[in-house]
């Protein structure tokens, strides 16, 4: 078999075998396939698609090309939460000590941001001291007695995800939604839960800017969950703005602490609250979403939820003070406020842009090797439907270094759309796709 026949056939719009894909995954893997025909294959991947035999074909290649987690020494019915990525996206953060709280398990392994999404890992390690590089044994036990944790994914976890993920970023074949889901999936697969949460995103802020892309990609990865003997269901959620008020890792990690608290109710809080319940259902914890939602909101108000961050943070060796002192975040040196130079409503947010723009501050990572700085962001003060006047401020920016502050400042008021009228109305929770 050779991986020039595999392009060709792609190229000319044919199925590839399974006996194909696993050679294309397992070539790319021992490095025999560079880097060059790997990209022409995604690139033709792109262009062509793959039907969904291939890509269930793809994603089990690529689970198989590391290690499969086997999680059995835990408890109980464990379940994961993915979101497809967005922009002041903290839900994990929220989610996952309010499911641990009404008796859920929830091992998560994460990845870190790269581009205009941030990563759960980078938000938690904000936290004074806390650690994501727990050895398996360790996550397993704080999992069985607190009810979730988090771990950075090592190496050995989908080797095949790491490389081709690499080449998708620079090849301009990331928003292919064969590839997406053979990533997403084979990384759940192998981090071996029972169940599996997903929240696909759609608009301004997503990779599926289209509500039509992000539906087939939802149904995609339930029927590939489904197939591999995974309980999976999908929420289609809007990410036409952040979806919190804040971008930028420590300050979502305030706004996460601050919704256990009880202190926020939007947008955020609703969408971690849908995922939360179909999490406790997956997990036979609740018949249905009034008794998944009645639980959920018990574990706010009691303030259970709360000393379930706590304990993961302390137990991961984060300072847990910071849950009652968020002054113990690291911070920013400046804040500057970004006033709106028109009256008017906000009309159109670029979410992506504003991710960008946290990035500028340096909130991300352009390359794998970049550091974060955890001060910084962006924090928005308006929000799409919004009235505004000249010189109300629409965000602030959190900053401690001005290199790129006159350009983030330039891309931020060209990613905020301020009209007459107000854009038309947001359905945020727009579908729920089950097997
Ligand atoms: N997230 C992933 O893990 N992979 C993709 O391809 C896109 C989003
Ligand atoms: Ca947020």
């Amino acid at each position: 078999m050779r991986i020039h026949d595999i392009i060709l056939k792609k190229r000319n719009g044919d199925a590839l075998s399974r006996g194909e894909i696993t050679h294309f995954v397992k070539g790319v893997c021992r490095g025999d396939i560079p880097d060059y025909q790997a990209a022409a294959l995604l690139m033709a991947i792109w262009f062509r698609g793959m039907d969904r035999r291939e890509t269930a074909e793809l994603t089990l290649a690529m689970r198989d090309s590391g290690d499969v987690m086997d999680l059995s020494e835990i408890p109980g019915v464990k379940v994961d939460k993915h979101s497809t990525g967005g922009v002041g996206d903290t839900t994990s953060l929220i989610v996952l000590p309010l499911v641990a709280a009404c008796g859920g398990k929830v091992p998560k392994m994460s990845g870190r941001g790269l581009g205009h999404t941030g990563g759960t890992l980078d938000k938690l390690e904000a936290i004074p001291g806390f650690s994501v590089a727990l050895e398996m044994a360790d996550f397993a036990r704080i999992v069985a007695s607190c009810g979730w944790a988090i771990v950075g994914q090592n190496r050995q976890l989908v080797p095949a995800d790491q490389i081709l993920y690499a080449l998708r970023s620079v090849t301009g074949t990331v928003d292919n939604i064969s590839l997406i889901a053979g990533s997403i999936m084979s990384k759940k697969l192998a981090a071996g839960a029972d169940a599996i949460v997903l929240d696909v995103k759609t608009g301004s802020g997503s990779f599926m800017t289209e509500s039509e892309k992000a539906r087939e990609l939802a149904e995609t990865m339930v029927a590939i969950g489904e197939d591999a003997g995974r309980y999976t269901v999908a929420v289609i959620t809007d990410m036409s703005q952040p979806l919190g008020n804040a971008v930028g890792n420590a300050l979502e990690v305030k706004e996460a602490v601050e919704i256990l608290q009880g202190k926020h109710e939007g947008d955020l809080k609703t969408v971690s609250m849908v995922l939360a319940s179909r999490m406790l259902m997956a997990s036979g914890l609740a018949a249905d979403e009034p008794e998944a939602c009645g639980k959920l909101q018990n574990a706010l108000d009691s303030g259970k939820a709360l000393d379930c961050f706590r304990d993961v943070v302390a137990l991961q060796g984060g300072n847990p003070d910071v849950c009652h002192d968020l002054s113990l975040l690291p911070g920013a040196k400046e804040h500057i406020p970004i006033q709106s130079e028109r009256s008017g409503y906000v009309h159109a947010i670029d979410a992506q842009e504003v991710g960008n723009c946290a990035l500028l501050l340096g909130a991300g990572r352009l390359a794998k090797e970049d550091t974060v700085d955890p001060g910084v962001g962006v924090w928005m003060r308006r929000r799409l439907g919004d009235r505004v006047a000249a010189g109300d401020v629409l965000a602030e920016f959190y900053v401690n270094h001005r290199t790129h502050l006159t350009e983030a400042i330039r891309r931020f008021k060209a990613a905020i759309a301020i009209a007459d009228q107000p854009g038309p109305e947001l359905v945020l929770i727009k579908e729920l796709m089950t097997p």
